[in-house]
């Protein structure tokens, strides 16, 4: 039995007349960088918050508001950091919990529903809500073209919480299956090589023409794109700002005068 997927709250969030207001607590989705990036939705969490957690350089995305707090964390601490939050917000006052992209998206909505499934009961009753962004590889996509544009799959290329292995079995599985991919944390001081050896899985499974797009710090300032073939992807060209698509067998490049290459895979796979 999953329960009522719609909120379950009959109130909608809404205190209900002659009782003392729950606490509240949105996990926000910033989007990859600029404020125009923010959709609607997120933009009225923040207000309406009295408290802002998330790691620090996502904080600092959002416009300071008097009488508002901030609690900053390190980008190690998510479980901690979820469980303040939800402590705050059970104390009464709304909280919101910022993250980069979709907090749904190897980010902190996970970390705070796992706080709820371990802590006490009375973080199940509090009023959560998780209010999208748009992720990092539908940002880079969308500067590419339409790499995504048929079936594809996503992968963080950390191994803080999964065992190496099991990201080379699923690259090399996803390879075979035919799939695009999308590579989140794809490099850190921790692990210089491992992008060099995730190219090379590829490359066993795949023609070295398919295209790589590096997409790096999309949607900020120091935006910077660059494509190239599966056979000439190194590791040095993406940094823990880089969002990673490989294409699949069937990605194709439409040249144009003067304009970068469209990169897209096209809607039918196969004979279809
Ligand atoms: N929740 C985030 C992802 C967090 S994991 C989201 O939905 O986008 C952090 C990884 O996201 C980074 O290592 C990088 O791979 C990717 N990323 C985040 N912001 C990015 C941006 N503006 N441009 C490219 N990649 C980005």
């Amino acid at each position: 039995m999953i329960g009522n997927l719609t909120g379950g709250n009959p109130t909608d969030g809404k205190p209900m007349a002659g009782k003392i207001a729950p606490g509240k607590i949105a996990v926000v989705g910033l989007g990859p960088g600029e404020a125009r990036f923010l959709t609607p939705q997120a933009s009225a969490a923040l207000e309406e918050a009295e408290a802002l957690y998330g790691y620090m350089p996502y904080l600092e995305r959002v416009p300071v508001r008097e009488g508002q707090q901030r609690f900053a964390s390190d980008n190690r601490e998510e479980l901690a950091r979820a469980g303040a939050a939800l402590a705050h917000a059970a104390a009464g006052a709304r909280v919101a919990m910022v993250s980069g992209g979709d907090p749904g998206v190897f980010a902190m909505a996970a970390a705070v529903i796992e706080a709820i499934e371990t802590g006490p009961a009375e973080w199940r009753a509090l009023d959560l809500t998780i209010v999208p962004g748009i992720t990092a590889m539908l940002a880079v996509a969308a500067r590419a073209g339409a790499p995504l544009g048929h079936d594809f799959c996503a992968v963080s290329l950390s191994d803080n919480l999964k065992p190496w292995e099991v990201i080379e079995t699923r690259l090399r599985l996803a390879a075979q299956a035919g799939f695009a991919m999308a590579f989140y944390n794809p490099v850190s001081k921790a692990r210089p090589h491992q992008l060099d050896r995730a190219f090379d899985v590829l490359r066993e499974e795949l023609a070295g023409t398919v295209p790589v797009i590096f997409g790096r710090a999309v949607g900020r300032p120091d935006e910077r794109m660059r494509l190239v073939p599966l056979a000439n992807a190194r590791g040095h060209m993406a940094d823990m700002a880089t969002c990673i698509i490989v294409g699949s067998p069937e990605t194709r490049m439409v040249e144009r005068p003067g304009l970068p290459a469209l990169v897209y895979t096209p809607r039918r796979a196969g004979d279809a």
